[in-house]
């Protein structure tokens, strides 16, 4: 059976944009994962009869119920009154609570806190060893309607450890996504490329587009582990048919992580000559943990001066053809694998903007050069975005020259 699922975010706060509802997200993303259909997110503050209409409502369309937070101790939180109250159940005082909370609070327990310690006839106990208030799970007429605390550090470990065990159990499905990265051609380009494919309704394929990336996520619902495997194992095939020349990384695999990964598998090193990303694909590297065993040294040489002192660019180079130039870009990448004796040279430089454009070099232009094995690659970007945007690309086209590199070598 298709579970239809609904969460409900309670708490004043929120509504007022105090805090950021990050409760409804995890819970979507972990709803989801468990093969159930989230249809609804609400959000209501700590008002008992805007309360009531929204679980009302929520219980009355939906199978599976999740609300965060109103399990605190003060008056204003109502969440498990207002359930008991909607499904007409006395709330009964567990002693058990009452230990656990005492033992959380090191034997001293408010009077406030009693409250904590009343669950609603019939209800299961989310026992709660990260906080005060126990969660709640209640079973009622064939739906199922669960209490979290609100805050986030007990929310989650408390879905986890217990909510998720119980939902799998009564979920006949599973959801598994794949992730595939893509880089070097825009979304719309490769959603054109794979446009029938998106119109499936399972899997489901979705194009995303972020920091000059494109990723393109594959959603499978099936009964078991292994068949929704099957299911994304198939559309990637297709996918990768369409547009496998872009493809250089899954999931959380990011450009930078794969390019060092690759290094390192080979025992190379690379060293960088950079203008206008200064210091950024170094950076980007050095995020990397384990990054010494393939960066070898970086040099940010933005001046004309530098770039023939630390690179030796020569001087007429620069007269000739200008700082940003398919030749700089080329004599850096060379002078800066001389210099310092890295199997790889990159050379960058360009024009990020917003100012400096002119038009023959406009905002954007940017060179980049790959020195590796006796040979240079050179390549002109013509990028476009803000100063940062412009930057950031250029890093990345930089990693992905390398990788192609590597991955033909
Ligand atoms: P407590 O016992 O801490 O009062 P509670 O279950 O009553 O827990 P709330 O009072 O609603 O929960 O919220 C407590 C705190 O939890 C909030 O101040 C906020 O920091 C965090 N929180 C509550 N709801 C959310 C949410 N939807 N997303 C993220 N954080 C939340
Ligand atoms: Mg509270």
């Amino acid at each position: 059976m298709e579970l239809k699922a609904e969460i409900i975010a309670v708490g004043t706060e929120l509504l007022l944009g105090d805090i950021l509802n990050t409760n409804a997200r995890f819970l979507s993303q972990q709803l989801s994962l468990l093969g159930l259909d989230v249809y609804y997110q609400e959000v209501v503050g700590d008002n008992p009869d805007r309360m009531k209409e929204v679980i009302c409502r929520a219980v009355d369309r939906s199978d599976v119920v999740v609300l965060s937070g109103g399990l605190g101790p003060t008056d204003d939180d109502l969440t498990k009154e207002m359930v008991a109250q909607y499904f007409e159940l006395p709330l009964i005082f567990h002693e058990e609570i009452m230990e656990e909370m005492t033992q959380y609070l090191h034997g001293n327990v408010p009077p406030a806190n009693k409250k904590q310690a009343y669950i609603p006839e019939g209800a299961k106990i989310i026992h709660n060893s990260y906080g005060t208030a126990p969660g709640i799970l209640l079973e009622r007429g064939g739906k199922i309607v669960i209490l979290l605390p609100g805050p986030p550090r007990e929310l989650e470990p408390l879905f986890l450890e217990q909510v998720k065990p119980y939902l799998r159990a009564k979920s006949d499905f599973v959801m598994k996504s794949k992730v595939i990265r893509l880089f070097g051609s825009g979304e719309s380009a490769i959603a054109q490329k794979v446009k029938d494919l998106m119109e499936s309704a399972n899997p489901t394929l979705a194009p995303y587009a972020k920091d000059s990336e494109v990723t393109l996520r594959i959603t499978a619902k099936a009964h078991t582990e292994e068949e929704a495997d099957g299911c994304i194992a198939k559309m990637y095939e297709q996918v990768a048919d369409r547009v496998g020349e872009y493809i250089y990384g899954f999931d959380d695999d990011e450009m930078k992580i794969v390019v060092c990964r690759m290094l390192k598998e080979r025992g190379l090193t690379i060293a960088t000559a950079e203008s206008c990303t200064a210091g950024m694909l170094s950076s980007m590297i050095a995020d990397i943990p384990g990054a010494s065993a393939v960066l070898f040294e970086s040099v940010v040489t933005y001046s004309n001066e530098a770039k023939e002192k630390y690179l030796g660019v020569r001087h007429e180079t620069l007269e000739q053809f200008g700082a940003v130039s398919p030749q700089t870009a080329q004599e850096m990448a060379e002078g800066i694998r001389r210099a310092s004796g890295a199997d790889f040279g990159i050379g960058i430089t360009g024009i990020a903007g917003p100012d400096g454009g002119t038009p023959e070099k406009p905002v954007g232009l940017v060179y980049l050069a790959v020195a590796y094995a006796g040979k240079t690659v050179v390549k002109e970007l013509n990028l476009y975005g803000s100063r940062r945007k412009v930057r950031y690309a250029s890093c990345l086209h930089a990693l992905n020259e390398v990788r192609k590199i590597l991955k033909s070598a």
